[in-house]
C-alpha cells in the first residue's frame, strides 16, 4: 500500500480505530501515524466517538417501538454501515458515519440507551377445563379476553395430520360462531390460536368438530 494517497490513508483511519484493517494495511497505518500529527490527532477524535458507538446498541434498534421522529432512517442506517463488519473500499468514510453517529448520540442517547423491558406485559390467560370425546386426542385450552373478542389457546395432539377441524364458539344465548380452523398434526403437539368474535363476557364454551361431529368441547 505504498501508494496510498495521504487521503485515502486519511479515509482508513475510522477502520483503524474500530480495528477493521488486517494486520500488513494496519501496520502501513501505524508507520504513518508516527510521522503524522494530523492523522494522530484525527485518530484521538475518532476514538472518542468510537467509544460513544459502542455504547449504541444497534439490535435493539428494530425492537424499539417509537424512535422520536426526528432521528431518522438515515441516521440508522450509517451507525450500521459504521458497525458493519467489512468496509467498502473508500466509498462511505466511517467520519461521516461517526459524526451522524455522534449527531445521534446527542439527540437520541436517552430513547437509545433505555433499558429494554425485561417482560413484556401480556394480557391474563384463563385456563378452562376440557372434555374430549374422541381418542386418541389430548387436548387442553386456555382463554385470553381480548376487546375484541376471545382468543383460544389450543394445546393438543392426536388430531388427525392434515386432516382439517373446525372450530366454534358458543355463545350465552347457545348461539354458535366461528373461531376459526385448524390443521392435525398427529402425535405431533400443536398449538394453535383461535380467534373468536365473541366477546369473554358472552362466551360460554367452544367445541372442536369434523365435519359437525364433537370431538372436544369446554363450558365455562
Ligand atoms: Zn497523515
Amino acid at each position: 500500500m505504498n501508494d496510498l494517497s495521504h487521503r485515502e490513508l486519511r479515509e482508513m483511519l475510522g477502520y483503524y480505530v474500530t480495528g477493521k484493517l488486517d494486520e500488513p494495511e494496519r501496520l502501513s497505518l501505524q508507520a504513518h501515524l508516527d510521522g503524522c500529527a494530523a492523522c494522530r490527532a484525527e485518530v484521538a477524535e475518532l476514538r472518542g466517538t468510537v467509544r460513544k458507538l459502542d455504547l449504541v446498541d444497534v439490535a435493539r434498534i428494530d425492537s424499539e417501538p417509537s424512535p422520536p421522529p426526528g432521528l431518522g432512517e438515515d441516521v440508522i442506517r450509517h451507525v450500521r454501515a459504521a458497525q458493519s463488519v467489512r468496509r467498502p473500499r473508500r466509498s462511505t468514510p466511517l467520519l461521516i458515519a461517526a459524526a451522524i453517529a455522534a449527531l445521534a448520540i446527542g439527540l437520541g442517547a436517552g430513547w437509545w440507551l433505555k433499558p429494554t423491558p425485561a417482560t413484556v406485559a401480556l394480557p391474563p390467560t384463563e385456563t378452562v377445563a376440557v372434555q374430549v370425546d374422541r381418542a386418541p386426542v389430548d387436548a387442553s385450552a386456555k382463554l385470553i379476553n381480548h376487546t375484541w373478542g376471545v382468543e383460544i389457546q389450543l394445546t393438543a395432539s392426536g388430531f388427525e395430520t392434515g386432516h382439517a377441524y373446525q372450530v366454534e364458539m358458543i355463545n350465552t344465548r347457545g348461539e354458535r360462531s366461528s373461531a376459526g380452523e385448524f390443521v392435525g398434526t398427529g402425535t405431533r403437539q400443536m398449538r394453535c390460536n383461535l380467534n373468536s368474535a365473541v366477546l369473554r363476557a358472552d362466551a360460554a364454551g367452544f367445541e372442536v368438530l369434523d365435519h359437525g361431529a364433537v370431538l372436544v368441547s369446554s363450558t365455562f
